[in-house]
């Protein structure tokens, strides 16, 4: 966080805010989540004086934090209801996690990457959100023994949805995912799965780090 003066800070806030919604960002309940969570409480180090500017940051381990925009847009497609449990793959820095947790009943998110997942730990008890599990483990196979899931969020990019998480989705629930080959541009596709399958819709472009297979 950093430590300007408090109408600094504020302005800054309705700035962060207002690119928002010029990006469509433009669900207020998404809106609000992101007005409360502090995205300069999950960015440490050189770059924490950027926090507030809509673009992707470096985190620890070679991963970033991915845009407010891209945040916003892919919780709003999400369509998260109070009473959902919501599987989040790549915790990162903890920054969607934490804006989803102000949206839902429970977030559980994976990293493969320790370092990561304790040092966002640290972040959401500080931030006081108790309705966050952060876990250890290749999110590409989902978390088996906490499924199905109401919403599936996937912050690294797959070659293609994996089977894993489509089978982990409850009839109804609804999946959000940047699938492609290139590291350079991705397609985020939004799942639905129905009664009798699922049905998948192209979003944007996006460009996320790699979901890699195996732990870190
Ligand atoms: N959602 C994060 C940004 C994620 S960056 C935030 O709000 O800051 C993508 C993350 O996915 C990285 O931290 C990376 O370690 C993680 N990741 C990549 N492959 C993974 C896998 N198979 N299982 C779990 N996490 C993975």
């Amino acid at each position: 966080m950093t430590d300007d003066a408090p109408e600094e800070l504020a302005e800054r806030k309705m700035r962060f805010l207002f690119a928002l919604r010029q990006r469509g960002v433009t669900d207020p309940r998404v809106l609000h989540a992101m007005e409360r969570i502090d995205r300069g409480g999950f960015v440490r180090g050189h770059f924490e004086d950027r926090a507030y500017e809509d673009t992707p940051l470096p985190i620890p381990c070679g991963q970033t934090i991915s845009q407010p925009s891209v945040v916003g847009l892919m919780t709003q497609a999400l369509e998260v209801g109070p009473r959902d449990k919501v599987l989040e793959i790549g915790t990162g820095s903890g920054y969607q996690a934490a804006v989803l947790a102000l949206l839902c009943r429970r977030v559980y998110t994976v990293d493969r990457h320790r370092r990561l997942v304790t040092e966002a730990e640290a972040i959401f008890a500080d931030f006081g959100l108790s309705n966050i599990t952060a876990m250890v483990a290749d999110g590409s196979r989902g978390l088996p023994e906490q499924a199905p899931f109401d919403r599936i969020m996937v912050t690294a990019a797959a070659e293609d949805p994996p089977g894993p998480l489509l089978a982990q989705l409850k009839i109804g629930g609804i999946m959000v995912v940047p699938v492609g080959q290139s590291d350079a541009v991705q397609t985020l596709i939004r799942v639905r799965r129905g009664e009798t399958g699922y049905e998948y819709d192209e979003l944007r472009q996006v460009r996320f780090v790699p979901l890699v297979e195996g732990l870190g």
